[in-house]
């Protein structure tokens, strides 16, 4: 059985003691709520990591992820922050192919190919996003879209390694935007992204793979995403910023 995983992504979000805080109400409330055997993800800003992969390191099912690093190992990159820096401190995943990402950063998917190999090679799993803009789902070539990203970010992959892989669908017109895609939308981009891993590996390969849903995912609308039969959890942006709703949205897997 594939595992179900809700992520938060605090993007540029919370200074340390704010992060701090916020991070500590969440491991209590896990504690005490009895989450189940759902994987709790919190991807912090890089100057939270630490600190916060050490307050997870006794709580089951909490883990921490960065929201990017550098593809190179180490070396002359000012501002920078390689895979193995991030692991150090005990980071379990990464955010890659985030559209904001490719958006502002220009993440090119032949880049997000270099960075997903050096988050595999350094034992981080890559969370990696994919998803089309408003104009290419107007297209109605979004499904291309889609393909492109997955062939040329991860598919270089062998199967053991793409194992490793969580991928999230989001959809660039929903993030931050208060438009969720429906569950229908939803669900019918999941099954093509199935479909498509089966293509390319096989059957049992995409059945264990967990595709997460991104954009404006909320306590209210989580519980009709997650019970699509090819929605396997979430990646939350705003909602994560708020203790109690990203409880909320953990639960729905209770
Ligand atoms: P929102 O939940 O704020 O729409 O953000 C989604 C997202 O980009 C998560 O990575």
């Amino acid at each position: 059985m594939r595992k179900k995983i809700v992520a938060g992504n605090w993007k540029m979000n919370l200074n340390y003691e704010e992060g701090v805080s916020l991070f500590s109400e969440i491991v209590n409330m896990a504690k005490d709520e009895v989450v189940g055997n759902q994987e709790v993800i919190v991807c912090t800003p890089f100057i939270h990591l630490s600190t916060v992969a050490k307050l997870s390191e006794n709580v089951k099912n909490v883990n921490i992820g960065s929201q990017n690093i550098h593809q190179a190992e180490s070396g002359a990159y000012t501002g920078e922050v390689s895979a193995s820096q991030v692991k150090s401190v005990g980071v379990e995943y990464v955010i890659l192919g985030h559209s904001e990402r490719r958006a502002y950063f220009g993440e090119t998917d032949a880049l997000l190919a270099e960075k997903t190999n050096a988050a595999l090679k350094h034992d981080l799993k890559p969370i990696f996003c994919i998803g089309e803009t408003k104009e290419e789902r107007e297209s109605g070539k979004f499904f291309d879209i889609i393909k492109t990203q997955l062939v040329d970010g991860v598919f270089h992959l062998g199967k053991e390694e793409f194992a490793k892989v969580v991928l999230a669908y989001e959809p660039v017109w929903a993030i931050g935007t208060g438009l969720t895609a429906s569950p229908e939308q939803a669900q019918e981009v999941h099954a093509f992204i199935r479909e498509t891993i089966a293509n390319q590996y096989d059957a049992e390969t995409a059945e264990n793979t967990t595709i997460l849903y991104g954009g404006s995912c909320n306590p209210s609308n989580a519980p009709t995403l997650f019970s699509q039969k090819d929605i396997d959890g979430g990646l939350i942006g705003g909602a994560s910023l708020k203790s109690r709703d990203f409880l909320e949205i953990v639960k729905v897997f209770n």
